[in-house]
């Protein structure tokens, strides 16, 4: 299919419309993704996140597109600094930790790796380089405790993105803000730069700025100029990023290059629990490991993430992601037979109407309806059947082309059910029965080893 007849249309969060996506250079998509603060573990509301950008990138390149994917990894901000202190850790060894975390679940969830990740620490000199810029062109000044803030006043757009009125937020903005995370109601002037003070321990970097370290903001733009320009098509967040971050991103690189930064803004909607947005501050959330303890395979995670459109909040419990998981098994079972069947051509209706889901800003509920079809339909031959799931799956990431593997890695509801039944007779100190119901699950062919909140189930 020829490029510039693709329709796709994605919801750019700038115009609050879905527009048709038509990136600068057909040859090559640019895009960014704020990646993780490496401070602890992230929770699956972050993989959110990250799996919304897997499915749009696996999804262009589908479409033909050639993409270009940076993530940034941001080791240096306030958290990482206070966790490493208190940790009595360098900063380095304290956020490598995470950050080889981080890509052992990326893995697990079948998250495409990034063209390239870009760590903060390493782009000093960039950041620097901008600040000064800023500073050149009178967007910038020197607060008397010798840190360097973005005057918010001196941007005639800024709010542009979170479509704040843009006089309330000015009239707001009374003094300077040293933190990176603050409400509209406390829009201010931010810190671009944030001199060194004791709470900084040893982390510094003495430039022409003075003895400090980098915003959490100027990192992004900094990174995501360096290694895709000053102009690029995509960025992707979660909602929560709208404001502060994403806002002042734009204010920053947009006054230093007299540029447009960014064509279109994508944003996810927040995994909530109970009504409230799973995060590490409510206390509120699960990590992938979490999950892996209540016999959760990462890919049913991901199968559940799409049974909703990433612009709608989702509410997470461990009963839905169970039922994902259990409709996951029913595709692996239908999918297992086919494995033997020689490849097919890719059928062309189901193929359409696939786009025409995907397209509408990837419409990944309805596309799952009709992976669910497509296998029901006895009209369709097995070889078919075979090569248009392979084809749909390159979008999707469940990992088809290897489900023995994955079949092997999905604990059966069966086996589930008893290790739960076993969990909770141990909770009750009935030993004997928990004792029968550890038979029971070996003799279908699994052993389950107890963890300190739950249990790891795996074939024997
Ligand atoms: P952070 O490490 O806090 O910067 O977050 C990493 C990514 O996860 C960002 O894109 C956030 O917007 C996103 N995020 C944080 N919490 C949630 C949540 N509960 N649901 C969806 N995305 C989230
Ligand atoms: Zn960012």
């Amino acid at each position: 299919m020829a490029l510039n007849d693709k329709k796709i249309k994605l919801y750019n969060t700038l115009s609050r419309e879905k527009e048709d996506f038509l990136p600068m250079h057909l040859e090559e998509v640019r895009m960014y993704t704020c990646g993780p603060t490496v401070y602890n573990y992230p929770h699956i509301g972050n993989y959110r996140a990250y799996i919304f950008t897997d499915i749009l990138k696996r999804y262009l390149k589908y479409s033909d597109y050639n993409v270009k994917h940076v993530m940034n990894i941001t080791d240096v901000d306030d958290k990482t600094i206070r966790d490493s202190i208190a940790q009595k850790k360098s900063l380095k060894e304290f956020t490598e930790f995470y950050t080889l975390e981080f890509f052992k679940d990326r893995e697990s969830l079948n998250i495409e790796q990034a063209d390239i990740y870009t760590k903060a620490t390493n782009h000093i000199e960039e950041m620097v380089q901008m600040i000064e810029i800023l500073l050149d062109k009178g967007y910038a000044y020197k607060g008397d405790d010798g840190s360097i803030y973005f005057n918010i006043k001196k941007d005639p757009n800024y709010g542009k993105l979170s479509h704040f009125k843009l006089e309330d937020l000015k009239n707001n903005a009374q003094g300077r803000l040293k933190n990176d995370e603050y409400e509209k109601e406390n829009a201010q002037d931010f810190a671009l730069w944030k001199a060194w003070d004791a709470n900084d321990g040893d982390v510094f970097w003495d430039t022409s700025l003075g003895k400090g370290r980098p915003g959490w903001h100027i990192e992004c733009s900094a990174m995501s100029i360096k290694n895709l320009g000053e102009t690029f098509d995509i960025h992707t967040g979660g909602v929560d990023l709208i404001f502060p971050h994403h806002e002042n991103e734009i204010a920053q690189s947009e006054c230093a290059t007299g540029k447009k930064f960014v064509k279109y803004w994508l944003h996810n909607e927040h995994l909530m629990v109970n009504g409230k947005k799973m995060s590490k501050s409510a206390g509120n959330f699960y990590t992938l490991r979490d999950l892996i303890e209540k016999g959760i395979n990462p890919i049913a995670f991901r199968y559940w993430l799409y049974t909703g459109h990433y612009r709608t909040k989702v509410n997470f419990t461990l009963e839905s992601v169970k039922g994902a998981q259990i409709a996951l098994e029913r595709l692996i079972k239908a999918f297992m037979p086919l494995m033997d069947v020689t490849n097919g051509i890719i059928n062309q209706e189901y193929k359409k109407e696939f786009i025409e889901c995907m397209d509408d800003d990837l419409n990944t509920p309805k596309a799952i309806a009709l992976l669910w079809q497509l296998i029901a339909d006895v009209s369709v031959s097995d070889s078919e059947k075979k090569s248009t799931l392979l084809d749909f799956d390159k979008v999707f990431g469940f990992g088809l082309d290897k489900v023995k593997k994955l079949s092997d890695e999905i604990i059966p509801e069966q086996v589930l059910a008893i290790a739960e039944e076993r969990k909770l007779a141990r909770d009750n100190k009935e030993f004997r029965k928990s004792d029968e119901l550890r038979a029971e699950i070996n003799s279908l062919g699994y052993e389950v080893k107890d963890l300190p909140n739950g249990f790891k189930i795996s074939k024997l």
